[in-house]
């Protein structure tokens, strides 16, 4: 029979204990709080052996006077809380009064600090629980904690300890984020005797990202602000050309704290959808301020995470944030060759750089072979047959259209669409288009398509176009724009429910599996919002009866293999407007231009012209850049001018 015994209080401490100090940087963690809810401004970090020999912190904060010292190191004695009502508007990082007592029951400990009212400190010392005499010292006003050997009298906790490299690793992780979340505090820390950081107190969290993360992320950011009622929201996030493989370069502050909080990063992740490639993180240095009974920051052992109030509210606020900031900044995928190349452990980096070094040999070899051609003899790089052979498919393309939007957008992307292919045969009439009068009331259609940059653009290998633009040349990626600005346009049709549907003169038979049958009846409205009417047909056969416009590429069956592919794999998409973009990506990249496929001068323009009238066509919707930029002072540095 087991016997249930009441453990004594030094057992009771150490599992207690446990659940705070799992390592040297839960000890860096729990010092540097203390320190900024005393209201420091300079907080000194040194550390040995990655902090199993020492973890000693100074800072200027408000100290303690020498009759208080037994009780900050006493468990569950704090000077932060009065009432249990004083748990649900905490505003100090610290508020359970056990770090100190947990720190000092598993190390050799000492705590020396002083009032700025008198003129000299005390100072106590604790080892593995046990407390010495006050005993009066000399000190500057403040509080200086120092921690030996921690868990030496826990030996299997102190097994359980990595590399130095790893403690060191863990606490410069702890530092930086306190750092980043107070940018006014004066932080250093050494290792061993040698400097780490020292970074000086600052107004700007820009200067502090800069010494934590370099010049080059730092000028990469982008600034955010908003406020919703009693929510402040602001700091940066990274261009996407900034991304990471992981999400720890995901900063999330909450009123000076830093916290984890999956919800906030898949909002994060959802801003960027499209932006960059997938598996691929963004950066970001956020911080929201909220009145404190807004969050229970009282639901995890380290603080890490916290419960909001109302969660979808943030993230809603955050999601509305950056997709409006998003639409009003210029996402152009810039090159930058030197940094491009310093990050080659990379993959993705790598692969950046090789594709920017290689386009920008093409693009050296272009201008140098071709700069005599052009743009005198520009029609040399588009046969006449191609050019004449858009005329004709302009016009059968060059329908009336029932929605009310006229802009040059409907023109084009009509246009466009015959870039891809002729219809597939079987196809009878274009089900939603009407006759409309106000047709006339659009420009000609020459003028809609006069490009915007201020030379022709020429297509390379053909595949890449390169234009003017303002700050130098532009070389686009045709697939990828083409890609990009018919998915816009396919969403937003798709969400206002006007896809353009083309009915079969006769309807499709299909077959398909039991599985397969299954998962295209289920999701029957779903296709059919995007364009493509399916409907039973005895068995596991289906019957197309419709099919999207602008699908023209691809025949309706093949298209439903490609569509019941992703349909099945919906588990990796567990929301329904995640698995209608995975779609929409589908569709616009069988309908796009391929690379390889030569345009005419006219197809030329009439992508060119739609990539301003898209939403971003920055990136295709694999998050692929569309475009890179040369910058001319890059080119003049190139030729060697500058
Ligand atoms: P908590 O931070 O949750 O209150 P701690 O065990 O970390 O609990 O600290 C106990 C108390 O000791 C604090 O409430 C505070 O009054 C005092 N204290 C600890 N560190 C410092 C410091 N660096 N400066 C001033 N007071 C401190
Ligand atoms: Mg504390």
């Amino acid at each position: 029979m087991p016997v249930i015994r009441q453990l004594p209080p030094s057992v009771v401490n150490k599992i207690a204990a446990g659940e705070v100090i799992e390592r040297p940087a839960s000890v860096v963690k729990e010092l540097l709080e203390n320190s900024l809810d005393a209201g420091a401004t300079r907080v000194d970090v040194s550390v040995e052996q990655g902090g199993l020999e020492l973890v000693r912190i100074t800072d200027n904060g408000c100290g303690i006077p020498p009759e208080e010292l037994p009780l900050a190191i006493a468990s569950h004695a704090t000077s932060k809380l009065v009432d249990a009502d004083d748990l649900f508007r905490v505003r100090t990082l610290g508020f359970r009064g056990e770090a100190l007592a947990s720190i000092a029951e598993v190390s050799r400990f000492t705590l020396r600090s002083r009032v700025a009212a008198q003129p000299a400190g005390a100072e106590l010392e604790v080892v593995a629980g046990k407390s010495s005499e006050i005993a009066p010292c000399g000190c500057s006003p403040g509080t200086t904690v120092e921690v030996r050997n921690l868990f030496f009298n826990t030996p299997v906790r102190r097994k359980f300890l990595r590399a130095t490299q790893t403690e060191m690793g863990h606490i410069t992780e702890i530092l930086t984020r306190l750092a980043l979340a107070h940018p006014k505090v004066h932080f250093s820390l050494r290792h061993n005797a040698r400097q780490i950081f020292d970074l000086p107190p600052t107004d700007r969290l820009l200067d502090r990202i800069g010494c934590f993360f370099g010049r080059d992320l730092a000028d990469d950011l982008i600034w955010l602000e908003s406020c919703d009622d009693e929510v402040r929201l602001s700091g940066y996030v990274g261009h996407p050309n900034q991304n990471r493989p992981n999400a720890r370069m995901q900063y999330l502050f909450l009123n000076g704290r830093s916290i984890r909080d999956r919800s906030l990063q898949h909002a994060l992740g959802e801003a960027y959808r499209g932006l960059i490639l997938t598996g691929r993180y963004p950066v970001s240095f956020l911080s929201f301020e909220m009145p404190p009974d807004l969050v229970d920051v009282n639901v995890h052992p380290t603080k890490l995470e916290v419960r909001f109030q109302d969660g979808g509210r943030l993230y809603s606020q955050l999601l509305g944030t950056l997709r409006t900031k998003f639409l009003k900044t210029d996402l152009t995928h810039k090159l930058d060759p030197a940094g491009a190349e310093s990050d080659l452990t990379d993959p993705a980096a790598a692969h950046d750089a090789e594709r920017a070094s290689q386009l920008r040999n093409e693009l050296v070899d272009w201008a140098k072979g071709q700069m005599t051609a052009w743009p005198a003899d520009r029609a040399s790089a588009f046969p006449s047959d191609a050019a004449s052979a858009v005329a004709s498919r302009q016009t059968q393309f060059d329908m009336p259209h029932p929605s009310a939007a006229k802009g040059p957008l409907e023109l084009s992307s009509v246009l466009l669409r015959s870039v891809a292919a002729p219809p597939a045969s079987g196809a009878a009439t274009t089900t939603t288009y009407e006759a409309v009068a106000e047709d006339e009331n659009r420009p000609a259609s020459t003028e809609v398509r006069r490009v915007q940059t201020s030379a022709p653009a020429l297509q390379i290998h053909n595949r890449y176009l390169i234009a003017e633009s303002d700050e130098g040349v532009m070389v686009i990626d045709q697939h990828a724009l083409h890609e990009r600005i018919l998915y816009e346009h396919f969403r937003a049709k798709t969400l206002a429910g006007a896809v353009e549907s083309q009915a079969l003169l006769v309807p499709e038979p299909v077959d398909l599996s039991g599985p397969e049958a299954a998962v295209v009846l289920e999701h029957q409205e779903l296709l059919a919002r995007l364009g493509l009417k399916v409907e039973p047909f005895g068995g596991d056969t289906v019957l197309i009866s419709a099919y999207p416009a602008m699908m023209s590429a691809s025949g309706p069956a093949e298209l439903l293999h490609s569509l019941i592919e992703i349909l099945l794999a919906g588990g990796r998409a567990p929301e329904r407007r995640d698995l209608l973009d995975e779609l929409l990506h589908m569709m616009s990249c069988k309908a796009a231009i391929k690379a390889g496929d030569r345009l005419t001068s006219e197809e030329i323009d009439a992508l060119l012209e739609q990539r301003h009238l898209a939403q971003d066509t920055h990136h295709c919707p694999h998050g692929r850049p569309t475009a890179l930029v040369f910058t001319r002072e890059e080119l003049d540095r190139q030729f060697k001018r500058i």
